[in-house]
C-alpha cells in the first residue's frame, strides 16, 4: 500500500552538511520526498512534538538538542513507507543499527541519531499535519 511517512534530518546531521547524503540513502530505498521544509524548530514545536517522552531522563536534552541548529522537515512517499523507513533509519543506537542504514552511516550517538521517522501510520498523520499542511505535499 503506497504511504506517507514523516522524517526529519536532525540538528547532528544538518550541521555536518549531510542533508544531500541522508536524502540520497531515502532515495536509494525508492522512498519519493513529497514535501521537504528547512526550519529552526522552536522549543514549543520541538516539547510537543516529542511529548510522549516527556517523562524520559533525556527529554530535555533532547529538545535542546532538536532545536540547537536546523532540521530538515519531510513528507516521504512510498510502498510501505513507514516500515520502510524505519528500516532504512536503522536502529535508535547506531551501535546497534544494520549497514547500510542511515544512522549506522551518519548518527553520532543514541541521542544525535540524525534522523526521524514516525513509528505507524497514524502517528505519521499527527507528525506530518505539525508540519505540513496537504497543499505543501507533491506526491
Ligand atoms: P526512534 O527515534 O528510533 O523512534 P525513540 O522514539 O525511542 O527512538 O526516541 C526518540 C529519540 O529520543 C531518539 O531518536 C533519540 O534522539 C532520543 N533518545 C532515545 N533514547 C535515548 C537515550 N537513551 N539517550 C538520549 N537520547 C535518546
Ligand atoms: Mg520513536
Amino acid at each position: 500500500m503506497t504511504e506517507r511517512t514523516f522524517s526529519i534530518i536532525k540538528p547532528d546531521a544538518t550541521r555536518r552538511n549531510l542533508t544531500g547524503k541522508v536524502n540520497a540513502v531515502i532515495e536509494d530505498a525508492g522512498l519519493r520526498i513529497v514535501a521537504q521544509r528547512r526550519i529552526r524548530m522552536s522549543d514549543a514545536q520541538a516539547k510537543k512534538f516529542y511529548e510522549v517522552h516527556a517523562e524520559r531522563p533525556f527529554y530535555g536534552e533532547l529538545v535542546e538538542f532538536m532545536t540547537s541548529a536546523p532540521v530538515v522537515v519531510q513528507v516521504l512517499e512510498g510502498e510501505n513507507a513507514v516500515a520502510k523507513y524505519r528500516e532504512v533509519m536503522g536502529a535508535t543506537n547506531p551501535a546497534q543499527a544494520a549497514d547500510g542504514t542511515i544512522r549506522k552511516l551518519y548518527a553520532e550517538s543514541v541521542g544525535e541519531n540524525s534522523v526521524h521517522g514516525s513509528d505507524s501510520l497514524e502517528n505519521a498523520k499527527l507528525e506530518i499535519a505539525q508540519f505540513f499542511t496537504e497543499a505543501d505535499i507533491v506526491g
